[in-house]
């Protein structure tokens, strides 16, 4: 194995009150240049300053991330976010008001000062004004747009904690603040908001009837409906053609009725432990008897599953497991989100 070139020190810092010499060196690691990883709401991200192409490169070598796939610009307060976009339509004033500072990022024309490489080369822009202390606190010392994906190797689960970031990233950057447990546990929506009807483009922590709530129609991209192949569909975001959320145990997803998917889920583990396979069952049933390596409730609510979902597969890797059953859930609500990870996160999807 290549030896880390870096030491990588993780800080503990108050989600609440982040501590001001704490985020000075943080802020001044940002404005030099180099790279850190902080907490947001949503799942850790790996930022740098987003308007100097040299220090925004770094985040695609580190990450190991395809340079067409773009990156979020993180902001603290809505004058940085004029500087960045050309103009903000009135669907997206709405949005802004009701939803930010919260986990929903929207795509704008981007202005002249983004550069290319945080843009993926698109003429667009997609910005978020996160609402963890910590994140926001920095950007405001730093004085910077924060260009910031997840802070994992790209194609494993987003990091929700300090811990998942040093697992995937020892050695190669220098500063993790540790802001414990992301509150929410998957990434932004993502919405555009520069068509006549805004289209998601990535499902997230702001569920589409909520934003219908306040804005009227939305859509779903094909792409989220299973339609990508349409010929009338353009791939509008880059990043949703990347397989993602993986974790090294192959996962197999199974979705019905829950008694249904629970025998299914029986049936395959029993013909798995015939192979010798270590199963892992992740479960919205909390009675679930199976004859499994490890047995992962996820909870009953959206949220609870959503907050624990990515730890829960990184969890069954500390174990080994070899294969990681998962019951599925409703495709409403926050529900659609947690389904998009865990497709893309799974080999194989069972219908029953
Ligand atoms: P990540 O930073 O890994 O959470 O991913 C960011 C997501 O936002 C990816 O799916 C990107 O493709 C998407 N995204 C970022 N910028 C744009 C943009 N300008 N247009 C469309 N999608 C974008
Ligand atoms: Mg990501």
């Amino acid at each position: 194995m290549k030896k880390p070139t870096v030491r990588t020190e993780i800080i503990r810092v108050n989600s609440k009150r982040p501590d001001y010499h704490i985020i000075r060196k943080a802020s001044r690691l940002i404005c030099n240049g180099e790279i850190v990883a902080f907490p947001t709401e949503t799942v850790y991200g790996l930022g740098a300053n987003a308007l100097d192409p040299s220090s925004v490169s770094k985040i695609f070598k580190i990450k190991g991330r395809h340079s067409d796939n773009p990156l979020i610009v993180h902001i603290d307060d809505m004058n940085n976010l004029k500087k960045l976009v050309m103009e903000i339509p009135p669907s997206a004033n709405k949005i802004i008001n009701k939803f930010w500072p919260g986990p929903i990022t929207l795509v704008f024309k981007k202005s002249e000062s983004v550069p290319d490489i945080t843009t993926g080369g698109l003429n667009t822009v997609a910005i978020r004004m996160p609402r963890n202390n910590v994140v926001l606190a920095l950007i405001k010392m730093s004085g910077l747009p924060i260009a910031a994906p997840s802070a994992n190797i790209s194609g494993r689960p987003s990091p929700t904690k300090a811990k998942h970031v040093k697992d995937d990233l020892d050695g190669k950057i220098k500063l993790i603040l540790d802001g414990g447990t992301a509150e929410i546990g998957i990434e932004s929506t993502v919405i555009d908001v520069t068509q006549q009807i805004p289209i998601i483009l990535r499902p997230g922590g702001i569920s589409k009837e909520s934003i219908e709530n306040e804005i009227g129609k939305v859509r779903f991209h094909d792409s989220l409906l299973g339609l990508e192949n349409s010929k009338h569909t353009k791939n509008r975001s880059p990043g949703m053609k990347y397989r993602h959320c993986s974790p090294n145990a192959q996962v197999i997803l199974v979705e019905g009725p829950t008694n249904k998917a629970r025998n299914k889920i029986i049936e395959l583990t029993e013909r798995l432990k015939i192979e010798n396979k270590r199963v892992c069952v992740m479960t919205t049933s909390k009675s679930l008897k199976i004859n499994a390596e490890r047995i992962q409730y996820m909870g009953k609510r959206f949220e609870t599953i959503g907050r624990n979902l990515f730890s829960n597969l990184r969890e069954a890797d500390s174990h080994k497991i070899d294969v990681i059953l998962v019951q599925g859930i409703q495709h409403k609500k926050i529900g659609f989100a947690i389904m998009n990870r865990l497709k893309k996160a799974a080999s194989k999807s069972i219908r029953v």
